[in-house]
C-alpha cells in the first residue's frame, strides 16, 4: 500500500479540455488533511468534514492570482458547528471545526456520517481579490456532504454547471489515508450534454479516494474525470497546510481588547495564553509581558469612542 503520509507531494492542478468547454482542477490533499487531523485531535467524522472542506477550499483557491484569498464556510445546524477553511494562490491552505471531536455512528452505507454532524444550513464562499470589500455568496446545503452541497453553490449562486468530487478515506488508527478531489466546470455556451456527459462519467468512476489510495497522481484523476474528452494541464502547484498567525499577530488582537479588557485580563489571569483555532499553535504573554502590554495600551489609549 501507498502511504502518502510519509511524502509532502500534496499537489494542485488545473486543466482544460482541448475544445475549451470544460475547466477543472484536481488535488491531492492527503498529507494537508493529515495535518489538519493531527493539529486539531480531531475524531474520524469531523475529519473527514473537514478535509472535504480544506480540499474543496483548495480547488476554489486554483482560480485566484496574486495576493488573493478565498474562504469557505460551511455553517451547519448539526453537532460539529462551523466549518471554515481558506486558500490562497500560492497553494496554502488551513482551517478548522468548531468541534473537532464530534463523531457519529456510521450511516446505512456504512460511510462516515458527514451530513449527520454538519446537518442544515449554508454554505458561503468568499473572495478577497484586493478590492475594498471582499465578494461573498452563499447556497443552502443540499445534503450536508460538502461536494454535493459546493455542487449546487456553483450552480445556483454562479450559474456554472459543475461535478465535483471530494473524498477522506480514514485509517484504523483514524489518521488520514488519502484525500483529494476535482472540480469539472463547464463554460459558459456549451452544450447542455456536455455536463450530463460528465456527470455520467464522475457517477462510474471509483471513490476519488481509491484512486488515490492506488497511487493515482492529481493528473491521473483528471484524466479519469475527463473520459474520452482530451485536455491539457495549465498548471501543476505543491499545496500545503500553512498558517499566517505570529505572536505578533496574537499581540494585535489583545490590543485591541482595549485599556480596561487588558487591565482585568492582568488581574484575573496575571498572563495571556491564545491558541490559534486553524493550527493550535499556542502563543503566551508572561506577567512582565502582559503588565507591558497594557501600560502601553492605557497610556496611548486604544482609540476612545464617544456615543
Ligand atoms: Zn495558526
Amino acid at each position: 500500500m501507498n502511504d502518502l503520509r510519509t511524502e509532502a507531494r500534496d499537489v494542485r492542478v488545473r486543466a482544460i479540455s482541448a475544445d475549451g468547454r470544460v475547466r477543472a482542477v484536481a488535488a491531492i490533499t492527503s498529507h494537508l488533511a493529515e495535518e489538519a487531523r493531527r493539529r486539531q485531535n480531531s475524531a474520524p467524522t469531523a475529519t473527514a468534514a473537514l478535509g472535504r472542506t480544506l480540499t474543496a477550499s483548495v480547488l476554489l483557491a486554483a482560480s485566484l492570482k496574486g495576493d488573493q484569498k478565498v474562504t469557505l464556510r460551511i455553517l451547519g445546524d448539526g453537532p460539529m458547528g462551523t466549518i471554515l477553511a481558506d486558500g490562497n494562490a500560492d497553494g496554502d491552505v488551513r482551517g478548522y471545526v468548531q468541534n473537532p471531536f464530534v463523531d457519529l455512528p456510521l450511516n446505512d452505507r456504512r460511510k462516515l456520517d458527514v451530513a449527520g454532524a454538519v446537518g442544515r444550513g449554508t454554505i458561503h464562499v468568499l473572495r478577497d481579490v484586493g478590492l475594498r470589500h471582499p465578494y461573498e455568496s452563499s447556497a443552502p446545503l443540499v445534503s450536508g456532504e460538502i461536494a454535493e452541497d459546493l455542487t449546487y453553490y456553483f450552480a445556483h449562486s454562479e450559474q456554472v454547471p459543475s461535478v465535483v468530487s471530494l473524498g477522506v478515506l480514514i485509517d484504523r488508527d483514524e489518521s488520514v489515508l488519502a484525500a483529494g478531489g476535482f472540480v469539472l466546470q463547464v463554460m459558459p455556451g456549451a452544450p447542455d450534454d456536455v455536463i450530463r456527459t460528465l456527470e455520467a462519467q464522475a457517477g462510474a468512476m471509483p471513490p476519488v479516494t481509491a484512486l488515490i489510495q492506488r497511487g493515482a497522481t492529481a493528473r491521473d484523476v483528471l484524466s479519469t474525470a475527463f473520459g474520452a474528452l482530451s485536455w491539457r494541464a495549465l498548471e501543476e502547484r505543491p499545496i500545503r497546510y500553512a498558517c499566517a498567525c505570529s505572536l505578533d499577530r496574537v499581540t494585535q488582537v489583545l490590543v485591541s481588547l482595549g485599556c480596561e479588557e487588558l487591565r482585568s485580563l492582568y488581574e484575573e489571569q496575571g498572563r495571556a495564553e491564545v491558541t490559534c483555532r486553524f493550527c493550535a499553535e499556542r502563543y503566551e504573554l508572561d506577567a512582565g509581558a502582559l503588565r507591558e502590554l497594557m501600560h502601553r495600551v492605557c497610556r496611548d489609549g486604544a482609540p476612545t469612542v464617544v456615543n
